[in-house]
């Protein structure tokens, strides 16, 4: 999703910085006047702010300051949890035990067929 659609919360006369060139890789040296510009995501060219509380959470835990856009980061993480959550549930035809990225609660409202199963269903 690449935009130039501006976020309400950014002002044009915002100082605009690039990520990575103009922002410090490691936390210590970024200045609490991050809040007041405006980061530009590496991905989505989007800009976006870093907020105080997000800025103290980040020296904290001493992580660096984002590199993406938050709507990217959240795009990234269902991607992430999608391919490493896995749940089991068994095949209702041919009752052998595999696993589906569909958590439980939606098994209930759908059929998951097996793979060979559910060839056989479209043949
Ligand atoms: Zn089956």
């Amino acid at each position: 999703m690449v935009s130039e659609s501006k976020e309400a919360n950014i002002s044009d006369n915002m100082e605009i910085l690039r990520i990575p060139d103009d922002v410090a890789a490691d936390i210590k040296e970024v200045d609490d006047d991050i809040v007041t510009k405006a980061l530009v995501c590496e991905t989505t060219k989007k800009p976006f702010l870093v907020i105080k509380s997000e800025l103290d959470f980040y020296r904290k835990m001493k992580l660096p300051i984002p590199i993406e856009h938050p709507w990217q980061r959240m795009q990234e993480r269902t991607r992430l949890e999608h391919s490493i959550w896995l749940y089991s549930f068994i095949c209702p035809q041919c009752r052998q035990k595999l696993y589906t990225v569909y958590t439980p609660e939606e098994q209930d409202n759908i059929d998951i067929l097996c793979e060979s199963c559910y060839l056989r269903k479209l043949a």
